[in-house]
């Protein structure tokens, strides 16, 4: 019998995947910056108005590249949220640096801007803004902070891809941003991620870095006749099967882009009444963010017991989930960072925050379902 439990998350497949990926294992080229890589750097470029796109094999890896490009030594500081996921604050961990974090703002639960300046010391290197659910952080302010205090700011883009802040797009904003294509984003290649870099000094360090610490990418571009070590480096490059699979997402982008905001549209309209009857708070959504449906998720009104709606929710077959455990009371948190001042904002809001079934193909029929069973189980506490 065909089980009718709606899973939260579904990868989508454009259908040209395979097709790309054929192309590529015939023409024989399998290694890294062949030319699907090529032509997912160009499209990147264009779309985001990067000065450069490099693919990566994760978003994780592309922050660990942000921390080699910024130098870290042991002992520099990062500003960032707790509310994030583990990869913001171990790339910088990696180097010896060490994470503090600051509150979120409560509407959009993104790092909180009015409280970046009274975190910075001598020893602040950047600021690592994460761009929650695609909804962009206050970048005008944060940009103006950083440039004042002479920061970097490296995008945390990993849910933003599409997304945009007064016309910009995620992770173009900043010196460096990190895009993710894990199966669990909007665009796709397994596990993914590309480094978007936006300052041209950081470039040809960047192309460094990422083939093991050599200058081979200038070596195949005829720019020197022979290739050696010139910095320290890693494998950060994905390989041309994986370049080719996300080549067909992102020439699907936009569609799965739209796809995915009509789902979010009629969430949001469903669940109009329970706001209403302040059961729960929607997503808020600031004038001049374009976002990109990454998620739906809810804030449960105060008084209301997150594990009997999420069991509730098991029960009636539909997987909902909470977010992150805050990293700023996770072990390894507590132990390479500290947080500046009270995160109450981040405490209270993780804690009552539930995130719904979204992705290509969630039928009417189904966001239905997963909406009745929600209100039943809300009305159930009241
Ligand atoms: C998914 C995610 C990452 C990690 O992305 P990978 O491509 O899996 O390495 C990092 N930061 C945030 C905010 C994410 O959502």
């Amino acid at each position: 019998m065909k089980s009718d439990r709606i899973p939260f998350n579904w990868p989508h497949m454009t259908g040209k995947e395979l097709y790309y990926i054929a192309e590529a294992h015939f023409n024989g080229r399998l290694a890294g910056d062949g030319p699907y890589t090529a032509r997912c750097h160009r499209l990147l470029e264009e779309r985001c108005g990067s000065h450069k796109a490099l693919l990566t094999h994760s978003c994780t890896a592309a922050l660990e590249m942000c921390a080699l490009l910024m130098d870290i030594q042991p002992g520099d500081e990062i500003i960032m949220p707790s509310y994030t996921f583990v990869s913001t604050a171990n790339a910088f961990v990696l180097r010896g640096g060490v994470p503090v974090f600051v509150d979120i703002r409560a509407d959009t639960l993104n790092i909180d801007e009015k409280l970046i300046e009274a975190a910075i010391t001598p020893r602040t290197r950047g600021i690592a803004v994460v761009h929650y659910a695609g909804v962009a952080c206050e970048m005008d302010a944060i940009m103006d902070i950083a440039a004042r205090h002479g920061l970097q700011v490296i995008e945390d883009a990993a849910q933003g891809v599409m997304a945009r802040y007064k016309g910009r797009a995620l992770g173009s904003i900043g010196q460096l941003g990190a895009l993710s294509f894990h199966e669990t984003k909007n665009v796709i290649s397994g596990e993914g991620g590309a480094l978007l870099i936006n300052d041209p000094a950081l470039a040809l360090r960047a192309e460094i870095i990422r083939e093991k610490g050599t200058d081979r990418s200038r070596f195949f571009r005829g720019e020197v006749d022979k290739y050696t070590w010139q910095d320290v480096g890693s494998s950060f490059l994905p390989g041309e099967l994986v370049a080719a699979f996300l080549w067909a997402q992102l020439e699907d982008a936009e569609r799965i882009t739209q796809v995915r905001l009509d789902a979010w549209n009629r969430y949001h309209d469903l669940l109009h009444p329970l706001e209403t009857q302040s059961a729960l708070r929607r997503p808020t959504i600031p004038a001049g963010c374009e976002h990109n449906a990454h998620m739906y998720y809810v804030l449960l009104a105060p008084g209301i017991d997150r594990q009997q709606v999420l069991d509730a929710l098991k029960r009636a077959e539909v997987s909902s989930v909470f977010h992150y455990v805050p990293l700023h009371s996770s072990p390894a948190g507590r132990r390479f960072g500290r947080a500046h001042g009270d995160l109450v904002v981040t405490d209270r809001e993780s804690e009552r925050l539930i995130r719904l079934p979204l992705w290509v193909g969630l039928t009417k029929e189904k966001q239905d379902r997963v909406v009745d069973v929600l209100v039943e189980a809300l009305s159930a506490q009241s």
